[in-house]
């Protein structure tokens, strides 16, 4: 099937005006870039009963620093991303994911909020948001809350956000000694991975005293390695440490076999690229 079920449209022209029309209309679906959401709903796996478009929200369209804070907008596109200086300085995992994540037509368009609330356990960004521990907001007909990357995927295609909520922005704090990076196999460029790792690291008197990872097409969800991470923390840098926690990569994501290969090909590339991602972390916490 590659053609919608019949649905309505309408361009919502403030964040209270989408979320009432959220409530209001059962089943209807916020639409961002519309790169994942138009294929599903090609495919038939998604029928909403209407789409609430938010691309005139541009106030949700943002990278901005507040204090000790980057905040980054639910409708920033990944072309933004990819090109802020502001990332770049500060979590430049955000620039080597943007640089294989799609093509130009799909990361002109798709956004940050669109790729998290998809939540499918391939999407680069997911792993990145999570290994930098980001907190995301949610806003609903009651305000604004809060909720960490750890809780924010619930499972396969779902997510903290509930009916009648939207998700505006996610947030990182920015931390001395901190280096981040991305790492990822896929079949051609532009591809979804076979495998991606995502690692945060934060090092002060050359110790590591917090760690994020996470991998992405591994497993059902992106896979928090908190056993890694626990690993990792207090103490120093080092290959053989990093050998280690790609051994336990391998060992704590859970992929299934499919055109992109096969399970013992999948966790390999898992532990490899783990090691490599922080061995690019590491490198980056400390020049
Ligand atoms: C050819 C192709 C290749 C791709 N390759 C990659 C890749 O290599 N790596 C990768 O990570 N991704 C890849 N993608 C996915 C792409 O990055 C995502 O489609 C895109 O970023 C999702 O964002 P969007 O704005 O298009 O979301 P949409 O399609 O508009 O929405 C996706 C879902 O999120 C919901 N949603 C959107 N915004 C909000 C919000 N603010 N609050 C609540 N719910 C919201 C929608 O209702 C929908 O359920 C690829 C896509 C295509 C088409």
């Amino acid at each position: 099937m590659q053609t919608p079920a019949p649905f309505e449209y309408e361009r919502a022209v403030t964040l209270q005006g989408a979320i009432a029309s959220l409530r209001e209309h059962e089943d209807s679906r916020i639409v961002a870039g519309g790169h994942s959401l138009l294929p599903m709903m090609k495919l038939r796996l998604a029928q909403p009963s209407r789409l609430i478009d938010i691309n005139d929200l541009t106030e949700l369209q943002h990278i901005t620093r507040e204090g000790d804070e980057i905040t980054i907008g639910a409708l920033t596109r990944h072309v933004d991303l990819l090109e802020s200086e502001l990332l770049a300085e500060h979590f430049p995992i955000f620039r080597d994911a943007e640089l294989v994540i799609a093509d130009p037509v799909v990361r002109n368009r798709g956004t940050i909020g669109g790729s998290l609330c998809q939540a499918d356990a391939a999407e680069d960004l997911s792993a990145v948001c999570a290994a930098l521990k980001g907190t995301v907001t949610i806003v609903g007909a009651d305000g604004a809350r809060t909720v960490p990357m750890a809780d924010f995927h619930l499972g396969p295609w779902t997510t903290a956000v509930q009916d009648g909520e939207m998700l505006t922005a996610i947030s990182f704090p920015i931390r001395a000694g901190a280096g981040s990076a991305h790492e990822k196999v896929e079949r051609r460029a532009g591809d979804w991975a076979i495998a991606a790792a995502s690692a945060a690291l934060w090092i002060d008197g050359g110790k590591i005293t917090g760690a994020g990872i996470a991998l992405s097409a591994v497993g059902l969800t992106t896979i928090d390695l908190t056993r890694a991470e626990d690993l990792l923390r207090g103490e120093a840098p080092s290959d053989a440490l990093f050998e280690q926690a790609g051994a336990i990569a391998s060992e704590d994501c859970s992929p299934i076999p499919d055109g992109r290969g096969p399970v013992d090909y999948k966790r390999h590339l898992a532990g490899v690229l783990t090691k490599r991602a922080l061995r690019k972390a590491a490198t980056r916490a400390l020049s």
